[in-house]
């Protein structure tokens, strides 16, 4: 039984501060308020639309994990906003309001992921033409639409601004979005309840469907199988199917070749890293509309920065504005180097050869020596490989330079290094995190 008042909250906090470190503790979990707490459901007070997106998308798990093991409450949380900012407030109501509406309906689409906050560079233009053509003559012109990029690109928030496009424009046609994990869901739920007929039903008759992350597909036969028809039946009709994948269809892992060709069948449209201008484009257009006093010099410094992933290009921000909101002091370089210095490393530290070593020896539980020496065993060839490739990437040290500083190697083994940690990047998932997280702990 839940009762406010027996320190239940400041335990959940304790548990929170112990998981999350000081530092996010005292900028995210501090400033919130307990305000109901009932069998089903419980409110928080958040100071402001910061923290309520932020919380929303970043720590939601942790407050309900540390609900669920401390009070055994497993209802929905609420977050409301204290701002005294009464336009801003409005805003997020009517948000609020339109995801309400559109979820009775079943459609489930993100109201702030629309064209008109998609701010469009060289690395997105493309696909972004793609998804407004089939957003104004949704099955008519390219279906399917296949979107593919990298993490944080944009891929999740345009094929929404399609969903959201069409509904507010395009009336009479039924959208649904579904991330591929939730598809997933439903043909497993279904197949174990008899219930296929009422699945088929719903997927095989809309008239727009979006389909996210649909490289998650891999090695899952009864749900490629399910998708198989969907898409078939979908086309056959000639109605809109879009999907969000991050990679290219060829690349997709354990999948069969005839739904290889199937998601290959209408246009194939990338994503790119985006460049220098668009991360400032973006930045300043997202500090407009949430009113953040942004300076010109952080700004580009966040756009330096941060390389490609615009989650944490946005991510930065909406920390600097929270942070800023809480002291009431304003955004400046100082404030901006000192929040994010967990983030952000400030000095570019030169990635030597060495570093590389010792980071790949460290991963894969060899020595320094294995990896610098001529000795040619099977349990170092591959991450020497991978310390060339990873030196390759990261210095600017020539291919014959490389080799020596690996056993001694000529370039074109170098290259044929390079080819083959790419290989088996493309192929193997965990190989390519791997080779991702040495790269990462060499860069911070
Ligand atoms: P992906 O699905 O490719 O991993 P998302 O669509 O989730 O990436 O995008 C990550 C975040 O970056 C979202 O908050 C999104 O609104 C924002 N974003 C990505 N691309 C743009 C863009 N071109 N303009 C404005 N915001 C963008
Ligand atoms: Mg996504």
């Amino acid at each position: 039984m839940l009762k406010k008042g027996e320190g239940i909250w400041e335990k959940i906090l304790l548990k929170i501060e112990e998981r999350l470190g000081k530092g996010s503790f005292e900028l995210w979990f501090k400033p919130l308020k307990l305000i109901d707490l009932k069998e089903d459901s419980i409110i928080l007070e958040v100071p402001n639309r910061f923290f309520k997106e932020w919380i929303e998308e970043n720590y939601l798990n942790y407050l309900t994990e540390a609900f669920s093991e401390i009070a055994g409450f497993t209802g929905q949380f609420k977050l409301r906003i204290a701002e005294k900012d009464k336009e801003l407030k409005k805003e997020v109501m009517q948000l609020e309001n339109r995801t309400k509406k559109l979820a009775s309906k079943g459609i489930f689409l993100n109201p702030r992921y629309t064209f008109e906050n998609f701010v469009v560079g060289p690395s997105n233009q493309f696909a972004h033409a793609a998804a407004r053509t089939v957003s104004e003559q949704p099955g008519s012109v390219y279906s399917p639409l296949f979107i593919y990029g990298g993490v944080g690109l944009g891929k999740t928030h345009l094929i929404n601004a399609i969903g959201n496009y069409i509904v507010d424009n395009i009336s009479g046609l039924s959208v649904l979005y579904v991330p591929i994990e939730q598809f997933t869901n439903e043909v497993i739920a279904a197949i174990r309840h008899q219930k296929m007929a009422e699945l088929k039903e719903k997927y095989r008759n809309v008239d727009v469907l979006l389909v996210d992350d649909i490289q998650f597909i891999s090695g899952k036969a009864a749900v490629q199988e399910e998708l198989f028809h969907t898409f078939n039946s979908l086309y056959d009709k000639q109605k809109q199917i879009v999907m969000a994948s991050d990679r290219p269809p060829k690349e997709i892992q354990d999948i069969p070749d005839r739904l290889k060709t199937r998601f290959g069948m209408g246009l194939i449209a990338d994503i790119q890293p985006p460049e220098y201008e668009t991360k400032i484009a973006i930045l300043n257009k997202k500090a407009e509309k949430e009113k953040i006093k942004l300076p010109e010099e952080v700004c580009h410094w966040l756009a330096k920065k941060i390389k490609s992933n615009i989650r944490e290009l946005e991510g930065c921000l909406i920390k600097l504005a929270a942070h800023s909101s809480l002291t009431g002091s304003p955004i400046t370089m100082d404030m901006a180097k000192s929040v994010l210095k967990d983030v952000i490393s400030d000095e570019d530290r030169p990635v030597t050869p060495e570093l590389i070593q010792k980071t790949v020896a460290e991963s894969f539980g060899l020595k320094i020596q294995d990896l610098k020496l001529k000795r040619r065993t099977k349990e170092v060839a591959i991450p020497r490989q991978v310390g060339m490739y990873i030196a390759r990437e990261l210095t600017e040290l020539s291919l014959s330079d490389i080799g020596k500083h690996f056993g001694g190697k000529d370039h074109s083994t170098v290259i044929y290094a390079c080819k083959q940690v790419e290989e088996k990047m493309s192929k193997d998932e965990r190989f390519k995190n791997l080779v991702k997280s040495i790269i990462d702990r060499i860069k911070s």
